[in-house]
């Protein structure tokens, strides 16, 4: 027993030493709110094995450990959380001791990735609330920080109330160290401390609270939302990965369509989607029909638990630009799929630099667009090689939404689904009324002109 003791208190010492001397901060609650997780709704079945482990496995080595975050959040929600995180006094050296699979990461912040079969929970030390430590940039940006601290300005160092919420699940306990609960059941996301100030140390904040809010379906706090606009620039000194990680969050967010309209409403889309402009605003209402269409089918196949790619939502957002520059081109006299290829490498030039997007998507959306005029092409062997391409689905779902916001014909889109339905025989059929047709209409290798969106500029 007393051996298990030392054990315990051997482990907690390097932590203590490293703690500063803690301040009581202004309007800072020391002591948290407590609630019986059963009486707030939360749901035991909703919580991984994976982040139970976790947390019994530290408690049991001496330390504090809770479930932390946003999967709190989730869960009082009623939401199955995406993935859990780990908050603990004990240090990421003491984490990795504890568990047989664990490795530290991260530099900004350093982590523990604790594994349990394919489940990775994120383990953080508890932070500290100020420190001379901290390393900022010329405006005010953290760029490294490692001080560990107590559990309550761990809390206060979080960014909204509903996101610094500590849940222990073995005993059923809900610390609440900024009033998130009353937060959440009012369904408003509230920046913890001064916005202004918080939204400086990390920009990346003021795209988090557009995000949550069209996820969860909550409204910005107002004090939270008025310094947004003015500090939107910002986000330009903001590394493009943390910027991409965070627009594939809203994209995959369930609410992506709501979530960009926000995004821009608010003007923070000039420092990670640009284009958004040219999409939402564009001249022709078809182009607007496109994104839509595309963005709203994004959500009901969240909704459904269906897998949606980036790579096709990418090409999806920048389909206008890429579509308006193909007809440009083929007007003038270009092949069609040199025409295609040219107008892709012109726009992905010009807004790749400007779009924080991974370029390991960009072979994506060049496979998807480049496959668009070949789902004209009905022989049986070309309509069998695009089929055994691995883009083949969403390139089709993509031609689909063409063909729903009126960019290509309707009939070539029905051709396909019938096909994709049909046995043998009726492909067989289906391929030969296909061939007939454009015979009569001037055989395969005539093209028709696609008829241009808008009047074109004078040569
Ligand atoms: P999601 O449901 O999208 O995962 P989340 O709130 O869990 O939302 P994470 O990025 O997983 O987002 O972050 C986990 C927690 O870490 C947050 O709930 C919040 O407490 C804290 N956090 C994340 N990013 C920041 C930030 N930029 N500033 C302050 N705290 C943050
Ligand atoms: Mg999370």
């Amino acid at each position: 027993m007393i051996k298990k003791l030392f054990k315990s208190i051997a482990r907690l010492a390097p932590s203590r030493l490293s703690i500063k001397a803690t301040r009581r901060v202004k309007g800072v609650p020391h002591e948290p709110e407590l609630f019986k997780g059963a009486r707030l709704g939360i749901d035991h079945k909703l919580i991984s094995h994976a982040a139970m482990r976790t947390v019994q496995e530290l408690q049991k080595a001496g330390f504090k450990a809770y479930v932390v975050g946003g999967a709190v959040r989730d869960l009082l929600l009623g939401i199955r959380p995406k993935d859990f995180d780990v908050a603990t006094n004990a240090e990421p050296e003491q984490v990795q001791r504890t568990f047989r699979r664990a490795r530290i990461i991260g530099r900004r912040f350093r982590l523990v990735h604790v594994m349990f079969g394919p489940e990775t929970i994120e383990v953080s030390t508890f932070r500290a609330l100020q420190s001379d430590d901290i390393e900022l940039d010329e405006h005010g940006r953290v760029l490294r920080d490692n001080v560990f601290g107590e559990q309550h300005e761990d809390a206060t160092r979080r960014d909204f109330t509903v996101n610094a919420l500590y849940y222990d699940p073995i005993s059923d306990q809900v610390l609440d160290y900024h009033h998130g609960v009353k937060d959440l059941k009012s369904k408003l996301l509230r920046m913890i401390g001064n916005p202004e100030h918080r939204y400086r140390e990390d920009p990346v904040r003021m795209l988090r609270a557009v995000r949550l809010a069209a996820k969860l379906g909550f409204e910005i706090e107002g004090a939270t939302r008025r310094p947004i606009k003015a500090m939107a620039d910002l986000i330009h000194n903001v590394p493009n990965a943390r910027l991409f990680d965070e627009m594939l969050k809203l994209l995959h967010s369930g609410n992506a369509y709501e979530g960009l309209r926000q995004l821009r409403a608010e003007g923070l889309h000039h420092g990670c989607l640009p284009l958004l402009d040219l999409v939402f605003d564009h001249e022709d209402p078809r182009a607007v029909d496109f994104v839509t269409r595309a963005l709203k089918s994004t959500d009901t196949r969240i909704h459904e638990g269906k897998p949606v790619s980036p790579g096709f939502l990418f090409a999806a957002l920048l389909w206008s630009l890429v579509d308006e520059k193909w007809r440009q081109r083929h007007t003038q006299g270009e092949h069609l799929i040199p025409a295609l290829n040219a107008a892709i490498d012109e726009i992905i030039d010009t807004q790749l630099d400007a779009l924080a997007i991974q370029r390991r998507y960009v072979s994506d959306m060049r496979e998807i667009w480049l496959m668009q005029p070949r789902f004209e092409k009905r022989q049986a062997a070309a309509v069998a090689r695009l089929m055994e391409h691995v883009r083949f689905k969403a390139a089709y779902d993509f031609l689909l939404l063409r063909a729903q916001s009126g960019q290509c014909d309707t009939a070539l889109a029905e051709w396909w689904e019938a096909y994709l339905q049909a046995d043998h025989a009726a492909r067989t059929e289906l391929i030969s009324q296909a061939n007939a047709s454009r015979t009569k209409s001037g055989g395969t290798k005539r093209r028709r002109r696609r008829k241009p969106a808008a009047p074109m500029p004078e040569a």
